[in-house]
């Protein structure tokens, strides 16, 4: 009989909690999790999953404009926002319930509850006002949308709020350039919404490749989104028809809503971790080792709390490692090299590797591919929307260094390119692949001479 009540208390019932509480438990070990909000955690309840839904929603209106030009006549469409929010609810409901029986078939204990960790081996239920004991402590709660202290910015929305609008818009103002800000700015404008992305940099997605991203920036513009770089938002004004917003150019912009996409903060408020002496990074995000292991040695993190790559496969094969690491003796770290990873941005991306600028600096001479070309689908379509396609190559090793695609199914295709790139592919291996015709993506197998 052991001396806790658990062999491992999990906080926070998401991606990366969920997968560590079932596998543990799968190796014997008996396993609670907490959550304060609802089992699935960001990506299935707020975020990947109704994202993808509302993305699918927005590109209904591309393809009513695409038909005509196959031949379709296309009555009079109309959008109801009320049933895609009952039917993204539905099945956001679904989902749940499968997490959630997933979870006791495992023989998980889930408590509705926020958790407080008092003292290594205490965990205090606030919601049900007790303590339980555990061996180990697994912190997967997380991260939550940032706002930055601007006057007025209790009248913006996250992406959270814009899961549940009430009504759709007339026109939005998206800010930011990351992930979400291009994400959503694509779905509000494909449903019909006079859209405006503010970035306060000069070029969106930072960080990504160069020609990706001004390859989205002529889509988004071409797709009719009034975008304004090196512009951010003083102030926010509630008018009684709206919001005016105060703009760092000393214009204003009146509009309907105002959505942040501004960063997501480690979700570490309240958890008591500084009592602890738990150690935090700059942005409170918890500082573990390669297996996850913060700096009290029976507590763990994992997920987007630990801010290494946030996105939902990696928390789960973090959460994944911990169970094998500590029941079933089985010491696993993973490996954050060579992530693939898509935007659901319209047109999507999906990359991996090093971006040009990145490989120009650690290798000593690389060739760059591209292919910039208009898919076969938009051509009787009318739509002059383009596709890129980026190979990034070490010269003396002919390495495949990076891979970057903006177009239709880039997410699809960048999942398998990832398997390629961790087998190390080169250059060679890619022109030895059969192109399957006629496809996008046989252009990766078919370009030959560099661009640069
Ligand atoms: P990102 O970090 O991707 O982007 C944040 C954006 O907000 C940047 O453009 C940043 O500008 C800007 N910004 C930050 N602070 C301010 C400020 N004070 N004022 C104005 N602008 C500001 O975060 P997201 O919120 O888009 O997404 C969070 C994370 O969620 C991502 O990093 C990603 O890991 C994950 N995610 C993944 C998805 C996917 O895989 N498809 C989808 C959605 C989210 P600057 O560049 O100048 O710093």
């Amino acid at each position: 009989m052991s001396q806790y009540d658990y062999d491992l208390f999990t906080i926070g019932a998401g991606s990366g909690g969920v997968r560590a509480s079932r596998i543990a438990a799968g190796f014997g070990a008996k396993v609670a999790v907490a959550e304060e909000f609802r089992v699935g955690g960001t990506c299935v309840i707020r975020g990947c999953v109704p994202k993808k839904l509302f993305v699918y929603a927005s590109e209904f209106s591309k393809t009513f404009k695409a038909a005509k030009g196959y031949g379709w006549e296309v009555g009079e469409t109309s959008f109801d926002w009320q049933a895609l929010i009952a039917n993204k609810d539905a099945e956001i409901d679904r989902l749940e319930g499968i997490y959630g029986r997933n979870l006791g078939n495992s023989y998980v204990e889930t408590i509705y509850s926020k958790a407080i960790i008092k003292d290594k081996h205490t965990i205090h239920l606030v919601n049900e006002g007790r303590d339980v004991t555990a061996k180990y402590i697994l912190i997967a709660t997380g991260a939550t949308p940032f706002m930055p202290a601007i006057d007025g910015i209790e009248h913006a929305i996250s992406s959270n709020e814009a899961f549940d609008l009430k009504n759709l818009p007339n026109d939005i103002v998206v800010v930011g350039g990351g992930y979400i800000a291009v994400e959503f700015a694509g779905i509000f404008n494909g449903l019909g919404v006079n859209t405006h992305l503010l970035y306060r940099g000069k070029k969106i997605l930072r960080g990504f490749d160069q020609d990706l991203q001004d390859g989205l920036m002529s889509e988004l513009t071409l797709a009719g989104l009034d975008v304004q770089l090196m512009t951010d938002i003083t102030k926010i004004e509630k008018l009684d028809d709206g919001l005016l917003l105060h703009l760092t150019n000393g214009e204003t912009l009146k509009t309907d809503a105002v959505m942040y996409a501004t960063g997501r903060v480690p979700h570490v408020l309240g958890l008591g971790l500084q009592k602890l002496g738990i150690e935090q990074g700059k942005k409170g995000e918890i500082l573990v080792t390669a297996q996850s292991q913060t700096s009290v040695d029976n507590i763990y993190a994992v997920g987007d709390v630990t801010d290494r790559a946030n996105l939902t496969p990696v928390a789960i094969r973090e959460g994944n490692a911990v169970a094998e690491t500590l029941f079933n003796n089985n010491p696993m770290a993973v490996d954050h090299s060579l992530i693939p990873t898509a935007v659901f941005s319209q047109p999507e991306i999906g990359t991996i590797g090093l971006t040009e600028t990145e490989a120009r600096k650690q290798y000593e001479k690389i060739d760059v591919y591209i292919s910039n070309f208009r898919p076969m689908k938009n051509i009787l379509a009318g739509s002059d929307s383009k596709m890129l396609m980026k190979l990034i190559v070490d010269r003396n090793s002919d390495k495949m260094l990076g891979v970057h695609i903006m177009g239709p199914d880039a997410g699809e295709m960048i999942q398998l390119i990832g398997i390629t790139m961790r087998m190390g592919a080169t250059k060679a291996d890619f022109d030895a692949t059969m192109a399957v015709h006629p496809t996008a993506s046989e252009e990766m197998v078919t370009m030959k001479v560099p661009t640069r």
